[in-house]
């Protein structure tokens, strides 16, 4: 670092950016990780992560997060609250603004990971967080001891959310779109032998349906197949059917695809974007994998990328 200009800063907190502060703390780089609006990314609010390897029992999504914040602190990132709002990328220095401060920074990592991704249907809104609906089993399941809930979505997140809520929900109808559901066999085989869990299949949702106490009490869905509508009567929804990337700040400023997804740089691939000095990790560029173990290793990948680039530059 010199004067105010960092040599890297890092965005993003989760799995891909805490591996990136690891590395580029490990090089003597002084990484400055600015924490965003959600530290420590979804892996916080995962439950049993049973597939990093190194853990043959599992290991709690918070608990594996915190190591490495932990580990990435001992060699000596620094680690700051602010969420960026907007970005100069060209030139030699990048500049980041966020509501407080304005941040300099030779090379940038962007691991701004992804959001859980909505219905977009009626009612969903109005009784999301607190009054019914809810994208996260791990923070809400609790207030559904004894409840019939909902789980929405054919993928390993939600047969893992419909898994998960069988700890308190009385059932659980786990909706998807399809005749079959889309996660690991693994996953669709422990869902399919639940006895709480209730597939309802070739079926959409059309609308959340609320009581009179402001609470959830039906949510309306229909057979894709028939047409056919009906009520579920049910306490809460939580809605599972995929991600976006975290990435409107860097809209115009960064090549990205349909999705918004950090393409990577036509010649180098990534962890190089289509910016020099740019670097993308984790699930903010991978539209694919989108796995903790994944993230980890683009950490990686973008954080010795930058050291080089950084060298290259005469740093
Ligand atoms: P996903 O695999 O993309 O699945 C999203 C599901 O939501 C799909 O079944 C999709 O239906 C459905 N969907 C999307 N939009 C919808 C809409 N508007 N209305 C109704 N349904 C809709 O996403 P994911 O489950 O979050 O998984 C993402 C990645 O993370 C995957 O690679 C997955 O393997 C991984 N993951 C792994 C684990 C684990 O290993 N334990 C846990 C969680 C996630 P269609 O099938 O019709 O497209």
């Amino acid at each position: 670092m010199t004067d105010d200009i960092n040599d890297i800063i890092i965005l993003g907190s989760g799995c891909a950016g805490l591996t990136a502060a690891i590395y580029s703390a490990r090089a003597g780089l002084r990484p400055l990780v600015l924490e965003g609006g959600r530290p420590g990314g979804q892996l916080v609010s995962t439950s049993d992560v049973e597939n990093f390897p190194g853990f043959p029992d599992g290991i709690d999504g918070f608990t594996l997060v915190e190591n490495m914040r932990r580990q990435a602190e001992k060699f000596g990132s620094r680690f700051d609250g602010a969420s960026v709002e907007s970005v100069l990328l060209d030139g030699e220095v990048k500049t980041l603004r966020s509501a407080a401060k304005t941040l300099r920074t030779r090379a940038l990592i962007i691991a701004t990971g992804a959001s859980p991704r909505l219905l977009g249907i009626p009612g969903e809104g109005d009784f999301f967080g607190g009054n019914g609906v809810s994208t996260c089993a791990t923070c809400d399941g609790a207030f559904f001891r004894g409840a019939e809930i909902a789980v929405v979505g054919g993928g390993d997140s939600a047969c893992e959310e419909a898994l998960f809520l069988t700890r308190f929900a009385s059932r659980v109808h786990l909706i998807h779109r399809r005749s079959a559901f889309r996660a690991s066999d693994i996953m669709a085989k422990r869902v399919a032998e639940h006895p709480k869990i209730s597939p309802v299949l070739d079926t959409t949702p059309v609308a959340v349906l609320g009581g009179a106490d402001g609470k959830v009490r039906a949510l309306a869905v229909r057979n894709v197949k028939s047409g056919e509508e009906r009520e579920i009567a049910l306490q809460g929804v939580f809605v599972a059917i995929g991600h976006e990337p975290n990435t409107k700040v860097f809209a115009g400023k960064l090549p990205l695809d349909a999705q918004g997804y950090i393409l990577p740089h036509p010649q180098s691939g990534l962890p190089h974007t289509g910016v020099e000095g740019v670097f993308a990790a984790g699930d903010c560029a991978d539209p694919v994998y989108q796995q903790a173990i994944s993230a980890a290793g683009s950490g990686c990948r973008a954080a010795i990328a930058a050291e080089r680039w950084l060298e290259e530059h005469g740093r």
